[in-house]
This record gives C-alpha cells, sequence and structure tokens, in this order.
C-alpha cells in the first residue's frame, strides 16, 4: 500500500511548518513519495516564493539589476535549512539560477525553482531521493502536457524506489525548456505520481481540514464535507470552490484513486475524501453550496418561438461569433435567456445584440444585469424529495426573488439566479434550511 502525500505553499512555508510535515510523513510508512509546492506565506502579509521569483524574473527580462530580490528569496530558503539544522547549501544552485536569469531562460524556469529547491530540502531532511520533475513530467513541444509519455517515464523512475520527492508544478517539454502547469499546479503533479504509482491513496495537505460545505466568507464556520464525489466536486469548483486544482482530478479519477484533503496544522482530522462513488450516505441532503457573482442575462422572445427549428442555434450563434461563452440557457414557449459572463459580455454586448438580430430575427431582447448563480449540489437530492421546494420556500422567507432555475436531468444540483445583491442572503438560507435546521 502506498500513499502520495502533496504539501501545498503554507504547509511548507517554514521551518516549523517542515517539521509537522516530517511527523505527518513519519506517522505512516506508507507515505512515502512526497510531492512540495513551493514555500507559501507565514502569515497574510507575506509572500509567496512563487510570487517573488516571477518578480525578480521580471526584472531579469527587462535587463534590471536583480540581486536584492535574489538573495530575498535565498534568505527565505537559508531560514528554513537553519531551522531544520540541515548540512546542505544551495549556494551552487542559487549561481546557476542567477545565470539562467540573466540569460532569459523564461518564466517558468524562474518560478519552477519554488518547488525545484524546496523538493531539494525536503529530500535533505526526509533523507528520500530527489527525482527532478523535469526527468518526469513531460509536455510536448507544443507545451501540452503529455500523460501518457510521462506515466511511462515516471513508471520506469519510480520503479523499485523506496521513497522519493518529486517537486510538484513543473516539467519539461522535449527540447528540455522547463514548463510549468497553471497557478496551484503542484495537486496536478501529486495526481500524476499517484496514478503511475499506482497509490491507495493521494494525500492532498493544506491549511485547512477538508472542504467546506459553504463559502466560510459568508457562513460563520460552516460544516466540513466528509465524502464529496468527483462529479459533485466538478459542479462545486466549477462555481468557485477553489479547493484542488481542477485538472487534479483526472490522472486519479481513471485509476480509481480517491483523494484525501488533510490539514497540515491538524492532521487527526480526517478531511474530506474526494471518491469515485459511494454508498455513503451524505449528512445532509445537500453536499455543498456554491456560487458567483457578475452575470447578465440575456432575454430573447419571439412568438412561436417553439415551432421554429434551429432558433437556438441561431442565438448561440452569435454569442459564438463573438467568442462568448454561455452558462446556462433556460428557455420557456416563446421566450430563451442566455447567462453570460458580465465582464466578458460587456464589450461586445451591442455586436451579440445585433447579431441575435440578424441571425434570428426575434421580437424583443432585453439585458438584465449584475445577477449571481448559486448551485446547490448533492448525490443526496435525487433520492430525496422536496429538496427544491426546501430551497425556494427559505429563499421566500428570506424576501430573495429567484429569477432563474435551472435543475439538471442528473439531479445532482439546482442552479439558481439572483440579484447580486441577494447572494449572501440567498446562501445563508439554504444553508440554513440544510444544514442548521435538520429536519
Ligand atoms: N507554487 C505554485 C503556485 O503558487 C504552485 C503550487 O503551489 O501548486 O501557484
Amino acid at each position: 500500500m502506498k500513499k502520495v502525500v502533496k504539501f501545498g505553499g503554507s504547509s511548507l512555508a517554514s521551518a516549523e511548518q517542515f517539521k509537522k510535515v516530517g511527523e505527518i510523513i513519519h506517522a505512516d510508512q506508507e507515505r512515502k513519495f512526497v510531492v512540495p509546492s513551493a514555500p507559501g506565506k507565514r502569515d497574510p502579509d507575506d509572500t509567496k516564493v512563487t510570487d517573488m521569483l516571477y518578480a525578480c524574473y521580471a526584472l531579469a527580462e527587462e535587463g534590471k539589476d536583480f540581486k536584492a530580490q535574489l538573495q530575498a528569496i535565498k534568505d527565505r530558503y537559508q531560514e528554513i535549512i537553519d531551522g531544520l539544522k540541515l548540512d546542505i547549501s544551495l549556494e551552487d544552485e542559487f549561481k546557476v539560477i542567477e545565470k539562467n536569469f540573466k540569460e532569459k531562460a523564461g518564466d517558468n524556469y524562474a518560478a519552477s525553482r519554488g518547488e525545484y529547491l524546496n523538493g531539494i530540502i525536503m529530500a535533505a531532511y526526509l533523507g528520500f531521493e530527489f527525482v527532478d520533475a523535469a526527468e518526469v513530467i513531460l509536455f510536448d513541444q507544443n507545451g501540452e502536457f503529455d500523460s501518457e509519455t510521462t506515466n511511462t517515464k515516471l513508471k520506469e523512475r519510480l520503479a523499485g524506489m523506496e521513497a522519493a520527492v518529486i517537486p510538484g508544478f513543473y516539467g519539461a517539454c522535449e527540447d528540455g525548456r522547463v514548463k510549468t502547469f497553471s497557478r496551484g499546479g503542484s495537486d496536478i503533479t501529486g495526481s500524476i505520481v499517484a496514478r503511475a504509482i499506482k497509490a491507495n491513496v493521494y494525500e492532498n495537505w493544506t491549511d485547512v481540514s477538508g472542504i467546506l460545505i459553504a463559502d466560510p466568507h459568508i457562513i460563520y464556520k460552516p460544516e466540513g464535507i466528509e465524502t464529496v464525489t468527483y462529479k459533485e466536486l466538478r459542479e462545486l469548483s466549477y462555481m468557485g470552490f477553489n479547493v484542488l486544482h481542477e485538472d487534479a482530478i483526472f490522472p486519479v479519477r481513471r485509476e480509481g484513486i480517491p483523494i484525501n484533503i488533510r490539514n497540515t496544522n491538524a492532521p487527526e482530522d480526517n478531511g474530506t475524501w474526494i471518491v469515485e462513488s459511494t454508498c455513503q450516505k451524505p449528512k445532509y441532503v445537500i453536499t455543498g453550496i456554491a456560487g458567483k457573482k457578475g452575470f447578465c442575462a440575456v432575454n430573447i422572445d419571439k412568438d412561436m418561438m417553439n415551432a421554429e427549428i434551429g432558433f437556438g442555434r441561431k442565438v448561440l450563434q452569435a454569442f459564438e461569433e463573438n467568442g462568448i461563452s454561455f452558462e446556462h440557457v433556460p428557455s420557456g414557449i416563446d421566450t430563451m435567456t442566455v447567462f453570460v459572463h458580465q465582464d466578458e459580455f460587456m464589450h461586445k454586448e451591442q455586436q451579440v445584440v445585433s447579431g441575435i438580430h440578424r441571425l434570428a430575427e426575434p421580437d424583443r431582447i432585453e439585458i438584465e444585469a449584475d445577477l449571481a448563480l448559486i448551485a446547490v449540489v448533492g448525490r443526496g437530492m435525487k433520492s430525496t424529495r422536496g429538496t427544491a421546494g426546501r430551497i425556494f420556500s427559505a429563499l421566500a422567507h428570506s424576501n430573495v426573488n429567484v429569477k432563474m432555475i435551472d435543475q439538471g436531468s442528473s439531479e445532482l444540483n439546482i442552479i439558481i439566479g439572483v440579484a447580486n445583491s441577494d447572494f449572501e442572503t440567498a446562501i445563508k438560507a439554504i444553508y440554513d434550511i440544510f444544514v442548521q435546521i435538520r429536519i
């Protein structure tokens, strides 16, 4: 039985945090494959090493002096090395980095050094072998992640290895150029490694005890989610849940490996399990509530729309021609509404409207701005009657006017459109009715 353990930046921000990580790894002998992020923030006003590297490299690229900035990064690592009383020096590594910065090795290379150096420290601290991600995480010449070649290469490299540290976030293209994933990408590396070694679980250690039912900025101390399915998480992430990098799901999902989100600062907590499927009944009918503000509704009216074949396609074509993606399309007999992101739509609004007139010849188009969408997600909704009824009576009691309702046929989620100004009230009302008031 093998576990892959990935630690996020806040778990590795200082020597103190490193020590907690060491204890966690030593507490379970199955934790043998470790994927570290770069040191994150030590306190809310601190700067992540990744951001320091980007800023430092920006100076290098402009041909400006970046010595002080590089020294500040060096100091962050030295503080960790000293705090752990390790007998290693990153002096030579920093000489190479300085030279490569001067030679304009690229911002991907620059950012990747955060994980690379932290990986070297982590390997020395644990006495595990260090495997440079540039050798095993591979991208094709177009910069696209090459999952199959990576899987083969990684399997070969890790075969027979007892324990290893593989830095997160980066890999390399065929020509050797270092390439990073998008921000937060160490989550993806962890998942890739878990797939390659066929781990029995992928533990993702962060600074919260799992995924919360709702946003703690809106709900005071919301309860955590014990188990969530990949599908539910996908719905919640899309609507703003920000726990795991979106692309981290795919490699483990295809192997049926569950993800366990854990808290480095509270290792005794069970955290959240992300699984393919489960017979475990969720504690509440709903698993989570997520949402986003900043949508626009484009309402299109045309008498006898219901009888006109191709009307929907023509309307959506006007959005497509202007490069605008749509979120939801609820429709009535003679009306159709298209929900779009306001900031994207704003600049193209008139082109889209004239496009719809040209292509679909509607009677009327009305645009409503400043709307929010809320997703109420739960695998438990399928087998429970009255969920929608409870949601809408809770919203009515809180004086929230519902502008749109959309329930997917999977009965996994209900999407509700409200005014931006009602967003927080609506989320509180839904949370209270399902989680606070237990029926
Ligand atoms: N260090 C990178 C970032 O700050 C990647 C990661 O932490 O996953 O985005």
